[in-house]
């Protein structure tokens, strides 16, 4: 089920209901795309109606940030709990390797996306990761046809949103796997280059605050949450 927010799709559902609506898709043969929303991009959405059907042309647009969450509450919809990108992606990871479908791991700079598959065959060592490719090379037949090669059934692209969600919608007609998520900076945190907040931050859907206190200067971005959360409420 999906409600709107600002305009923006986002689905109601939690992990557990998800995975198996994505790997139905997969069995299917139906390509589908998940982007993660959040409060940033739902404002930027508002003023750009490009970006926002963009969005709303995903199969799967899941409620990331806390923001999302508080705002679906005002406006009495039925979304409950965060799904965030990177969690998503750990998912789809998991269920990847449990029924052996192969992943693809394209974004970040040189070196990231191959730290970051060897982090993730570590936890799941019967994950087969068909390749990576760093986002910086320019050549976008080429990047292609290392994809196509390699065969993957899910696609994980990390080149920051919206540009990584353009690039998935522009190509996937000609691309083989047919399960995309853009995954933001996913691929340096599982590579160990940015860290996420400690769990106790994680839990209490705070991570936020922790970003605030250790990088102050974050308050002015910050301070668009009221904002969003206002124009949600006078929306409805
Ligand atoms: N990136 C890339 N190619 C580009 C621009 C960016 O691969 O042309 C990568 C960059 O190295 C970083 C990620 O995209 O790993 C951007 O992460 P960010 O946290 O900015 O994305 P967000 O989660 O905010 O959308």
């Amino acid at each position: 089920m999906k409600e709107e927010i600002l305009g923006v799709q986002v689905n109601t559902e939690n992990y557990d209901q998800l995975i198996p609506m994505l790997f139905r898709n997969i069995d299917d043969k139906k390509k589908s795309l998940v982007v993660a929303i959040n409060p940033e991009k739902l404002m930027k959405a508002k003023e750009d109606p490009e970006l926002k059907a963009l969005l709303n042309r995903a199969e799967f647009q899941i409620p990331d940030g806390i923001g999302v969450i508080i705002a679906s509450k005002l406006i009495k919809g039925n979304i409950t709990s965060r799904v965030t990108g990177v969690d998503m992606m750990d998912r789809i990871v998991r269920e990847a390797a449990r029924t052996q479908k192969s992943i693809f791991l394209y974004g970040a700079k040189p070196g990231v996306a191959d730290k970051a598959a060897k982090q993730l065959i570590a936890t799941y060592p019967d994950l087969i990761v068909a390749g990576t490719q760093d986002g910086y090379e320019q050549d976008t037949s080429k990047v292609i046809e290392t994809i196509n090669q390699a065969q993957p059934e899910i696609l994980f692209v990390a080149m920051g949103s919206p540009k990584q969600e353009q690039w998935i919608e522009q190509h996937r007609d000609n691309l083989y796997p047919t399960l995309y998520q853009g995954v933001g900076g996913s691929f340096d945190v599982l590579a160990g280059n940015v860290k996420r907040a400690p769990a106790a931050f994680q839990r209490f859907g705070a991570e936020w605050l922790y970003r605030l206190l250790k990088e102050p200067s974050r308050l002015k971005r910050q301070m668009n949450l009221p904002k969003f959360l206002f124009e949600v409420f006078t929306r409805k």
